[in-house]
């Protein structure tokens, strides 16, 4: 498919609600990031339509709890129907997002991976007592509808993170996308009609506010919520008044303490990537690192000499590695940072200004010479910016690390696992990995913050369980089989 026949399918994107076009009366402009230019448009759904699609999904919710072999069934067959979708939902992405397009693909196909992951799963019962004095099982009860609602940086690939396991779990949906990135998840709701039964994935679009009433409207009974703490905190508070169970994804500020034992030339490449790949748009990205001092200084050369290599451009030309920064408020945040940071004495390695032709393209940029005090080190820049400070002590470097009010993930590198590990131990995040950064993601491990950086996890059955209740029934011997 060229990029005139796929600006004609997204011309005709519409919400999906009850298996079906949702109609609205209008339509708000997106904006491709590589030419700053609006080159499609979306549905503006109105608030007061979400009575009708919560009804439809809470209508839905009562055939789909019942069978949850029909339900894996469905899900394996959606997984089929995206996987045959790839190219034409990646460059949908890459031209709403900015990103790569092959790496707007492998997003996709996260999203098949994750559907499979969870049909696939095999949840033991959870027999408690069984013996000639009675009998004891914990079930685990879908909750109904849920509202999703997510972030523009990777929309596809979060999005199913919630849709794999409140699906599996029985539950019917409402998703939301940003309104920066709604384009792919549309086309997403659209490919799965007649997939899955009408009203149980419903995706509706539109500006912030819709967002905020898909947390009030008193149909939903959770709502699984993936981006800012700012926002995640409001969300918190909108959920409160009738207890709706929430889980909140939220923001980080990501660590990586480099020990001295290191090869330098080694790890640079893969530190490097792990900081800037979607143009560091990713929660999980290194956001601050902390070389020791004996390191630093070979670290910092070889991390600026890979930064003024890349080569950065529209993400559906061929050998780009980094696309521009999604959307004009945050790249203006990181030229703000990095503007600054400069004005405080910090030294620009490489980088350190826009480039580009109308797009939102900011180069990759290694600072040196900044501090814990500096912004672009205390705030999350989420964007092509890492901040390179150095450390002495183990003792001081955990305490700075662990001196932020967010705690998503981090990593430690070194040649001593068992020192690594150590370190690993002290740091107050939801996840630690050692000498890769984020290593611990997949659809089995749990994933979820500490402080700020959110309230839950998602993946595995832990992610599964947070979309269910628990009930107990207990009875006498003779219930046993
Ligand atoms: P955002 O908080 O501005 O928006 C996220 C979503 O919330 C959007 O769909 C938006 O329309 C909606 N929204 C806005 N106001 C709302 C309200 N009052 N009530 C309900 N919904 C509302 O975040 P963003 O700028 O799209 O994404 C970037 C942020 O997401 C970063 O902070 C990043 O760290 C975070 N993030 C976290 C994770 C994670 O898993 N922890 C993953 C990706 C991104």
């Amino acid at each position: 498919m060229n990029v005139q026949d796929t600006i004609a399918a997204i011309e005709a994107l519409t919400a999906t609600s009850n298996g079906t076009d949702l109609v609205t009366k209008e339509r708000f402009d997106v904006v491709n990031p590589a030419t700053g230019k609006v080159f499609a448009s979306a549905p503006a759904v109105r608030p007061e339509q979400l009575d009708q699609v919560f009804a439809d999904a809470q209508a839905a919710f009562h055939l789909w709890k019942r069978d949850e072999s029909a339900r894996r069934d469905a899900m394996r067959r959606a997984a089929d129907v995206i996987e045959a979708t790839v190219s034409t939902l990646a460059r949908i992405l890459t031209m709403e997002q900015g990103k790569p397009v092959a790496e707007a693909g492998s997003e996709i196909l996260s999203a098949v991976h994750w559907l499979r992951y969870y049909a696939d799963l095999e949840l033991p019962r959870e027999v408690i007592r069984d013996d000639a004095d009675g009998y004891e099982e914990i079930f685990r009860r879908p909750m109904g509808v849920v509202s999703a609602i997510t972030p523009w940086n990777f929309p596809v690939g979060l999005a199913m993170w919630k849709i794999a396991p409140a699906l599996r779990a029985g539950n019917t949906l409402v998703v939301k996308p940003s309104p920066y990135t709604p384009l792919a998840t549309l086309a997403l709701g659209q490919a799965l009609r007649g997939v899955l039964p009408d009203g149980v994935l419903n995706i509706v679009t539109g500006p912030d506010p819709l967002g905020a009433a898909m947390v009030a409207h008193p149909v939903p009974r959770k709502v699984s919520f993936t981006g800012s703490t700012s926002v995640g905190k409001k969300v918190a508070l909108g959920a409160a008044p009738d207890l709706k169970r929430v889980t909140l994804e939220l923001g980080g500020n990501d660590p990586a303490i480099i020990l001295p034992d290191v090869d330098v030339d080694e790890i640079a490449p893969r530190l490097f990537w792990s900081a800037f790949r979607n143009s560091g748009q990713i929660c999980v990205a290194v956001k601050r690192l902390y070389a020791h001092e004996s390191i630093k200084p070979r670290l910092v050369e070889a991390l600026g000499e890979l930064a003024a290599s890349v080569r950065m451009g529209d993400g559906l030309q061929e050998g780009v590695e980094l696309g521009p920064v999604n959307n004009r408020p945050q790249w203006e945040r990181v030229n703000d940072l990095v503007n600054d940071a400069r004005s405080r004495g910090a030294r620009v390695v490489a980088g350190g200004e826009t480039a580009g032709d109308g797009g939102y393209f900011f180069r990759p940029t290694v600072l040196d010479a900044v501090d814990d005090s500096f912004r672009v080190v205390a705030e999350e820049q989420f964007g092509p910016v890492l901040p390179v400070l150095s450390f002495r002590d183990e003792d001081d470097v955990v305490r700075r690390a662990n001196d932020s009010e967010y705690g998503l993930t981090a990593s430690v590198w070194s040649n001593d696992i068992e020192r690594a590990a150590g370190i690993a131990a002290q740091i107050d995040s939801g996840q630690v990995a050692i000498n890769q950064h984020a290593r611990g993601l997949g659809p089995h491990l749990p994933f979820g913050g500490h402080k700020w950086s959110g309230i839950g996890v998602e993946n595995g059955p832990w992610g599964l369980y947070s979309f269910t209740e628990m009930q107990v029934i207990a009875g006498p011997a003779r219930m046993t089989g």
